[in-house]
């Protein structure tokens, strides 16, 4: 999977609408303190589906949102999207999630709404999502070195591409 494009609107401090291109070879980025090198990483994350408000560095989901500045009013919605090729499929897709204060968060796949898991789906099975070790975020090798040997078996299955087909067998489960 190629990561085209990210655009960002009312994410942690990107308030202003961002469109940023990612050209092959990106493997890091620069920049003075607080400028939003991390709040960057995060919306990839978030927009792949991530749960975990914790590792988004906030109390809840809606902390995402551009919480104002003196300058500033606050936001009431985020919106992040990312469109992406897949190696072994034509066409591109692009995935958007918005979550608005008091009503959570949607998602949609090429202008189509989607449920959270059909994201989910869509990045497990190009190897990839919110939690896949392609996305080294700060304090993550320490986190790596210490894992439980059943949380780096995760990290292997995710990075093999196996991830997707244990949330379909638990969705199976479920039936
Ligand atoms: P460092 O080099 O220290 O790791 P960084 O470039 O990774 O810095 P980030 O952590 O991405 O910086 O950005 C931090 C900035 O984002 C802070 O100024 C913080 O106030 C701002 N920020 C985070 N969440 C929000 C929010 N919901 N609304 C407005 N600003 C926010
Ligand atoms: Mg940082």
């Amino acid at each position: 999977m190629q990561i085209k494009r990210l655009r960002l609107t009312g994410f942690k401090s990107f308030v202003d609408p961002a469109d940023l291109r990612i050209e092959p070879g990106l493997t890091g980025i620069v920049g003075p303190n607080g400028c939003g090198k991390s709040n960057l990483l995060e919306a990839l994350r978030w927009v792949m589906g991530e749960t975990s408000a914790k590792s988004m560095r906030g109390a809840g989901m809606e902390d995402v949102i551009f919480a104002g500045t003196a300058t500033r009013p606050q936001r009431d919605f985020a919106e992040v999207a990312v469109v992406a090729d897949l190696d072994d499929q034509q066409d591109e897709l692009e995935i958007i999630r918005r979550i608005e204060r008091g009503a959570g968060s949607a998602y949609r796949i090429n202008g189509r709404d989607v449920r959270a898991k059909d994201v989910a789906l869509a990045f497990a099975d190009a190897a990839t999502g919110a939690h896949s070790p392609a996305l080294v975020s700060q304090g993550r090798i320490g986190a790596i070195i210490a894992a439980k040997p059943g949380e780096r078996r995760a990290m292997l299955e995710e990075a093999a591409g196996i991830a997707g087909l244990h949330v379909r067998r638990r969705d199976a489960e479920q039936k």
